[in-house]
């Protein structure tokens, strides 16, 4: 029975200061009025999280889009994110001729909003504690893979009953490995389409080099509004947009789904994180984007095509490097050891938690296996990031294969549910492609994967390239194997999309044959890896269960794309001795590293504004305490009156490995000002309804 969610099972403690913790709303509700307000919140609990109601309340206009959050700023539906995350709309819709992504768009009318093919958004509607449904399926003493697949098979019988309501997406989530579970029934709006972008050199000014840094003045926000059977949708709630903005010390909370993040794993776990997968990640989207952005200098087609793929390898990359030095830097896996030896002795002294030490012996068990075929599994889960040669025949297989199966046997995924999802995906990734990127970057994955050690080889990447002497000869393979496939071609696609794997087989397209061979290899990994997953879900709540009482005071779980909040201040930081960086920037500052010269090029018309009067005063970016990460971009941040004073997009270099530890003297996140926004729609783009449409609410 899914019932709505409880505090049970969760610790009432002390209270914990602003700054740590992605709250679950019912975290929010169980530390209480007192707490909340302490934190500046001065809104009845009520009004920020309604319970009864099964979740609603200013919390519920967090939006979920796709990697990212937003909320709802107008009664017509008219969404705020950030200009990162709708470079696929503004991609959609440009050419050499026509560049959105670079010179921005603003719909004068309804009739001008730009709609995109495969943009979703998802509204939050309920919140419910699953974790009894899951623990009641259970089989009893069943094995590691046994548990997995209950788990998994309560999750999608959970999710379809859940989507039997029209137009609902539902997303099944675990905590911490296995501590507790929910279930999130979203409204889902399928019709989203462009309102206004700033131009490139506003959205993402100061580009890399700026990325992850402070000080930042970067306009990175854009309104997108949804729609509802042809109409404009009227969210229940909305936020008031505030123009009084915010000074050092006031009170800010940021809502949104932060992806993931790393705190609840063991230092050894962390370790692996930082010896093996951060600097492979590095590694591998270095190589990648200098490939994307040197065909990009010979081909404004190869630059459009790639520009979304470029942004995420060089934030990607610099984000492996800034999780390393963060690592370094603050002796995370070290600490992370210290924390683990309290933890210990506690158990020693209560009899009652006896069984963690047994669970953080098999979690380090589950790590010891995992290493024996890093290497091989690090490629094999990045097919889907590089080349289309590569993932496209991989998807059709998997696709093929699992279409084979009853609806609630297949991997998630590739269930009916995700049909529409994975078509709409044909057209967006197809203007994507640019062949001469795509067959250098799939030489290169051939050429990592030759080099594999000797025992993680993969057999059908060996059978095909492996009696090639050099690069040269493979490069050349991979564009005899593209020029002789239809997979490259999106109609044949489309249709392949629908076949069987006989089908498939039959059409003896070498890339559709190389994709069936190696997403055996592929299935094969997802199978070693239930088996692990159920290990880890069998023995990290015992553990965790553990850790939190150690504790003694509520600790939030780590970042898992569900809905969290979290409070903090505006406040500035010293990233070093005798460097202090105060909160807030302005234009000014932004005029100040005009170059003239990508990514420090301020538009004309800006400039210009800039010259006629005092717009060296427009507020910019701000600086607070707030914890978050990945997927919080384009979160609602909203002053202590609930209403929204800006968009977060980023956080500081120091603060990147805050996905392991948090550290009240380092993080900081960074938003971009809504009175910027409100400036450049009145003083530059000259869009007094847009700029009424956002104010008339106060
Ligand atoms: N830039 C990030 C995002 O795109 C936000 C962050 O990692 O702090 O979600």
């Amino acid at each position: 029975m899914v019932r709505s969610l409880t505090l049970a099972g969760m610790l009432v403690g002390s209270f914990a200061l602003a700054g740590e913790g992605k709250w679950t709303p019912q975290q929010v509700l169980q530390q209480g009025p007192a707490w909340v307000k302490q934190q500046g919140f001065g809104l009845p609990l009520g009004k920020l999280w309604d319970e009864k109601g099964g979740g609603g309340g200013l919390l519920a206009n967090a939006v979920q889009l796709p990697g990212c959050s937003g909320s709802f700023v107008s009664k017509d539906g008219l969404l705020i994110t950030n200009h990162h995350c709708i470079v696929s709309i503004l991609q959609e819709h440009s050419s050499p001729a026509q560049n959105l992504v670079k010179d921005g768009y603003l719909a004068k009318t309804a009739a001008d909003e730009k709609g995109s093919k495969s943009f979703r958004i998802q509204v939050p509607r309920r919140f419910l504690d699953v974790t009894k449904d899951v623990l009641d399926d259970l089989p009893p003493s069943p094995d590691a893979l046994g548990r997995y697949k209950s788990v998994e098979a309560t999750s999608k019988k959970l999710v379809a009953r859940c989507e039997q309501t029209p137009n609902t997406r539902c997303t099944f989530a675990a905590f911490d490995g296995g501590l507790f579970f929910t279930l999130t029934e979203f409204t889902e709006l399928t019709d989203v389409r462009l309102v206004y972008a700033p131009p490139g050199a506003v959205g993402d000014f100061g580009g890399e080099i700026d990325n992850w840094t402070w000080p930042r003045h970067s306009g990175d926000f854009a309104l997108v509004r949804a729609y509802q059977d042809g109409k404009p949708y009227q969210p229940k709630y909305y936020f008031p947009v505030s123009k009084d903005g915010v000074k050092e010390n006031d009170a800010v909370a940021v809502l949104g789904y932060p992806g993931v993040s790393f705190r609840a794993q063991l230092a050894d776990e962390m370790a692996e994180r930082q010896d093996r997968w951060f600097p492979a990640l590095r590694a591998l989207t270095a190589e990648w984007q200098a490939i994307l952005e040197d065909e990009s200098r010979k081909s404004p087609d190869a630059a459009i095509a790639t520009a979304d793929d470029q942004r995420s390898l060089l934030n990607a990359r610099k984000n492996s490097e800034g999780q390393l030095a963060g690592l370094a830097r603050g002796r995370l896996v070290e600490k992370q050891r210290a924390t683990e030896e309290k933890v210990k002795a506690f158990i020693g002294q209560k009899p009652e938690h006896a069984k963690a030490l047994l669970a953080y012996a098999a979690l380090q068990q589950v790590l010891v296996d995992r290493l024996q075929t890093w290497d091989r599994d690090f490629l094999l889960d990045l097919t889907s990031r590089g080349s289309r040669a590569l993932g496209w025949p991989l998807l059709l297989a998997r696709r093929s294969v699992e279409a084979q199966r009853p609806d609630a046997e297949r991997e998630p995924g590739y269930q009916d549910r995700d049909l529409a999802r994975l078509r709409e995906r044909h057209e967006r990734d197809q203007k994507r492609y640019f062949a001469g990127v795509d067959q250098r970057v799939f030489a290169s994955w051939v050429k990592r994967a030759l080099a594999l050690p000797k025992d993680q080889r993969i057999a059908a990447v060996d059978a095909t390239f492996g009696a090639l002497k050099d690069d040269a000869a493979i490069a050349r393979k991979c564009a005899e194997l593209a020029a002789a496939s239809r997979v490259l071609d999106l109609e044949t696609r489309k249709k392949m999309f629908e076949e069987t794997p006989e089908q498939l087989r039959a059409r003896k397209d070498p890339l559709l044959d190389l994709g069936l061979a190696v997403d055996t290899e592929r299935r094969a990994l997802r199978d070693r890896r239930d088996v692990l997953s159920g290990r880890v879900l069998e023995f990290r709540p015992v553990w965790r269960r553990a850790v939190i009482a150690e504790a003694g005071k509520p600790v939030a779980p780590d970042a898992n794309s569900t809905l969290r909040v979290t409070f903090g201040r505006i406040k500035g930081y010293s990233p070093r001795e005798a460097v202090v960086m105060t909160p807030h920037t302005t234009l000014a500052g932004a005029m100040a590293k005009h170059t003239g010269e990508e990514p420090f090029d301020v538009p004309q018309k800006i400039r210009d504004a800039y010259a006629r009067g005092k717009a060296g005063q427009v507020p910019v970016d701000f600086l607070a305490d707030c914890d978050t990460t990945g997927g919080n971009s384009g979160s609602p941040v909203i002053d202590g009156k609930g209403r929204l004073v800006g968009v977060n997009f980023d956080r500081v270099w120091e603060n990147v490995a805050n996905d392991f530890g948090y550290n009240p003297e380092v993080a900081r996140n960074v938003s971009a000002d809504v009175r910027y926004l409100l400036w450049l729609l009145t003083e530059v783009d000259a869009a007094p309804g847009l700029v009424a449409e956002l104010t008339e609410r106060k």
